[in-house]
């Protein structure tokens, strides 16, 4: 035993939460630094840990610390910010710390990948002239090699030389023992910069001036940053304004520091354009290196990727939710677009929002963090009315485009006048025919919150529910089947009522195949396509139909809100939303938000071109505010009357929500232990904290799990999740009763 050995404190990737130190042999401690990968022992086995201190001190004896065993990579994998990201979101979420590791540090690396490698090969030392003749004489095969490679500029890579020559590893190695040749092994990038996203609908651009309301948000991006320290910046502009170009002005700041960038999107492939663009865009600076990190990498492209941004080759990662942990040193920016979206919540532990995240890592590294949308989040505004967050604003469409005209149809007096349900109004129709005869392209969207294809008794107003979850079935046509969205469970659509036997059990609601159906009807010349979940799941065939919509082949497109995001198509005048109020309701505070989002960003897909776009909006309650706010394109009005009913019933952003749920397979059980945590936390904390709860959830039973949720409203989330996550260290939990604890939650189902 070395007395002088360092002394390290280890995070370990185990089931405890504890940080444990270890001792390193003199020869690894050069090899290590914070948030390095080790492998250490625990008891009998071993096990991977972050390192989180150097030079620590321990008050253990000595001579029992264990040594660590193994330094897995070269780089660090976390900076010293992301280890205090990693103690922030434990405290924040409620989370295990190996939960949060876990999330932080991708698969491949905690897996202990290598890189791959290949051998390049150069000059080694000079032979003299008597080598070089007996090297001649007696192995002409390795004086010819030896030639060739004299004869290289660079470091050449072996493979590529044998195969070239025909010679044989023997040959080589026989060269390589007199030591004429030297052999290096570099690390070989299955990088993601060539992933093909956002290529096939992206068009190279010429350059773009910036107009005077961008030049204005650029200028006081660049003067916060000039600032430097820690800042977040709203950026509220309509669809259409040029968001993007303005990100790409304060992200060239950020280059020319040499600093990285941090640019996180709701979801890769539903953002293809906004992505493509900016790699495409970044791709002119000849030393600066993009990873797109997405759910589509390999191990291998997954790990590259990392160790790039680990390294320093990569500075710039492009990203959903989880690229919020790339390793980058010396960030300079983090931009979260689409800043409202829900999808930019994880829904497992630990249940981040990405967002936040990003906020906080900006804090952490001292930089600023922009946040954009064309609605923003009742959250972020009121970080903005509080003076927490700047704000900069794009009240206009680039070139002067007009936002589209919104006309809303009242359903229930079409289906009076018509006298029998329909999908389309007479209106909608009318707008079609017109388009289709001009040559414009039309978009009709379905809003997929509502359980929009469910099938139904006409006589006795039942309608099927899966066994397993409370939750009606989605009837698809092609199979005649139905199925349940949560657990998978399938079975043949009913010929009668199961309940009344009435053979006038029909589909309800409106599924994608059923518009375009419709469409198909009223337009019969006309090339209808729509794009579902099943169109998602296949990347190619997603991209292949946004490629074939770009060159005009497909006249209308018919899809679910996932594709309202950020698609920018120059010839679409006409935007359908064909059942607008399908999210209004439903139990959750954030209803009439999502609606109004929903609404702005839909209609901002119509008229980006030189050609005016019009929105027909079908709906049974065309008086409802998101509805009439959202026609009149009154986001600030809108905002204002929102956050004052939050504020009258205290939700968020008013106050900090923690919902909790309890699942199990028998109810009773379920209930009683939901029952006990909350009398335990009413007798701990008294008039600390509101509690709500517990009710069944709105979706009762979930995979045969009955469900019940308790509410707690605070204003201090860290203190109130410390003493929940502590009381619940006190139970004694059965193993079918689970408990969940959410901060912020996003989903309330
Ligand atoms: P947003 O994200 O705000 O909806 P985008 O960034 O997608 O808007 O920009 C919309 C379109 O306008 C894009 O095709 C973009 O290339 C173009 N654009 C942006 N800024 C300018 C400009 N200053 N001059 C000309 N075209 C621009
Ligand atoms: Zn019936
Ligand atoms: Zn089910």
């Amino acid at each position: 035993m070395e007395l002088d050995d360092e002394i390290v404190a280890i995070w370990p990737l185990a089931g405890f939460d504890k940080t444990l130190h270890y001792r390193v042999p003199a020869s690894m401690v050069a090899q290590m630094s914070e948030g390095s990968l080790v492998r250490v022992p625990v008891g009998r086995r071993f096990t991977l840990g972050v390192v989180v201190e150097m030079r620590a001190t321990a008050d253990v004896n000595y001579s029992k610390l264990k040594l660590v065993s193994q330094v897995l990579y070269e780089q660090s994998i976390m900076t010293r910010p992301l280890l205090k990201l990693a103690e922030w979101m434990r405290a924040y979420y409620g989370a295990k710390r190996e939960a949060v590791l876990e999330t932080m540090i991708p698969g491949p690396i905690r897996q202990g990948m290598s890189p791959k490698r290949n051998k390049y090969v150069s000059v080694g030392e000079k032979p003299s002239l008597e080598d070089l003749e007996a090297l001649a004489c007696r192995a002409p095969k390795q004086k010819a090699l030896y030639d060739f490679i004299c004869q290289q500029f660079k470091p050449q890579k072996k493979s590529l030389i044998l195969e070239r020559l025909n010679l044989s590893g023997a040959t080589y190695n026989g060269l390589l023992g007199k030591g004429f040749i030297r052999e290096e092994s570099r690390i070989a990038q299955r990088i993601a910069y060539q992933d093909d996203i956002g290529k096939a609908e992206f068009a190279d651009e010429e350059l773009i001036v910036l107009n005077e309301e961008q030049k204005v948000v650029a200028k006081s991006l660049r003067e916060t940053m000039d600032k430097g320290g820690f800042a977040t910046h709203l950026l509220h502009g309509v669809t259409g304004s040029g968001k993007t170009e303005v990100y790409l002005n304060a992200m060239q700041a950020a280059l020319d520091r040499g600093q990285g960038i941090l640019f996180l999107v709701p979801e890769v492939a539903l953002t293809p354009q906004t992505v493509g663009r900016i790699r495409s865009r970044l791709s002119r600076y000849a030393d600066v290196q993009t990873v797109v990190w997405h759910s589509h990498l390999s191990d291998g492209e997954r790990l590259d990727a990392w160790m790039a941004l680990a390294s320093g080759a990569a500075k710039v990662v492009v990203g959903a939710r989880s690229a919020v942990f790339a390793p980058i040193e010396n960030l300079g920016l983090i931009v979260v677009d689409e800043e409202h979206e829900p999808a930019y919540k994880q829904d497992e532990t630990p249940r981040y929002h990405g967002r936040d995240v990003a906020v906080y890592r900006a804090y952490l590294e001292g930089v600023l963090c922009v946040l954009g949308t064309a609605t923003p989040s009742l959250e972020t505004y009121r970080n903005v009315k509080r003076g927490k967050y700047g704000i900069d604003r794009l009240t206009q469409r680039v070139d002067d485009r007009a936002l589209p005209m919104m006309h809303v149809v009242d359903m229930r007096q079409e289906i009076a006048r018509r006298r029998k349900a329909t999908q389309l109004s007479t209106l909608l129709v009318e707008k079609l025919r017109n388009r289709f005869e001009q040559k414009e392209q039309s978009i009709l969207f379905i809003n997929r919150r509502g359980f929009s294809s469910s099938m139904m008794c006409q006589d006795c107003g039942h309608v099927v529910i899966c066994d397993h979850c409370s939750v009606p079935m989605t009837y698809h046509r092609s199979d005649e089947t139905l199925k349940c969205h949560l657990c998978g469970d399938e079975a043949d659509a009913p010929l009668s009522c199961p309940e009344c036997k009435s053979n006038k059990i029909r589909w309800k609601g409106m599924g994608t195949q059923r518009i375009e159906d419709a469409v198909t009807k009223v337009l019969p010349k006309a090339k209808v396509v729509r794009i579902d979940a099943d169109t998602m799941g296949r990347k190619h065939l997603f991209r292949e139909i946004l490629g074939d919509f770009r060159s005009g082949k497909i006249d209308v497109l018919v899809g679910t809100q996932m594709i309202a995001k950020g698609l920018d198509f120059p010839n679409v005048t006409l935007v359908g939303m064909v059942d607008a109020d399908l999210s209004l309701h439903i139990p959750d505070f954030r209803a009439n938000e999502r609606t109004f989002q929903l609404l702005v960003q839909v209609s901002g897909r119509a008229g980006r071109g030189d050609l005016a776009g019009e929105v027909v909006v079908q709906t049974f309650t065309p008086h409802a505010d998101p509805i009439q706010f959202a026609r009149r394109g009154e986001v600030d009005a809108f905002l204002d009357v929102e956050a004052e009913s939050r504020e009258r019933f205290q939700y968020p952003p008013y106050r900090h929500l923690i919902r909790q749920v309890f699942r199990g397979p028998n109810p009773d059980k379920v209930l009683f232990f939901a029952e006990q945590f909350a009398k335990r936390v009413e007798a701990k904390l008294g008039k600390r904290v509101e509690l709500r709860g517990p009710v069944p959830c709105s979706i009762e039973k979930m995979k045969d799990n009955y469900r019940f949720q308790v509410w707690y409203f605070t204003s201090n989330i860290g203190v109130l999740m410390a003493e929940l996550v502590g009381i619940a260290g006190t139970i004694n939990w059965p193993s079918d009763v689970i408990q969940v604890l959410d901060a912020d939650p996003i989903s309330l189902s």
